[in-house]
């Protein structure tokens, strides 16, 4: 697995976010994330766009390529 350097000095606000229900659900490497990339701001949807770090935001992306892959299992990579 490639190593990804995480940027965590995004300003945040900890009242304003809640840990991602899509990945809290669909990604079992969830409880090992740091917390911070287990956040998403309140306002926004379980998004990978609302996460409040990129290594959130892409992890939420891989959950979900996951999940369209599983999904799509007609089409060949
Ligand atoms: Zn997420």
């Amino acid at each position: 697995m490639e190593h990804i350097e995480p940027i965590r000095k995004k300003r945040f606000e900890v009242r304003s976010s809640h840990p991602c229900e899509f990945c809290k659900e669909l990604d079992p490497q969830f409880p090992h994330r740091h917390p911070m990339d287990q956040e998403v701001s309140f306002n926004g949807k379980s998004s990978a766009s609302a996460h409040l770090t990129e290594d959130g935001y892409v992890r939420h992306r891989m959950v979900e390529l996951s999940q369209l892959a599983s999904r799509r299992s007609r089409s060949v990579a």
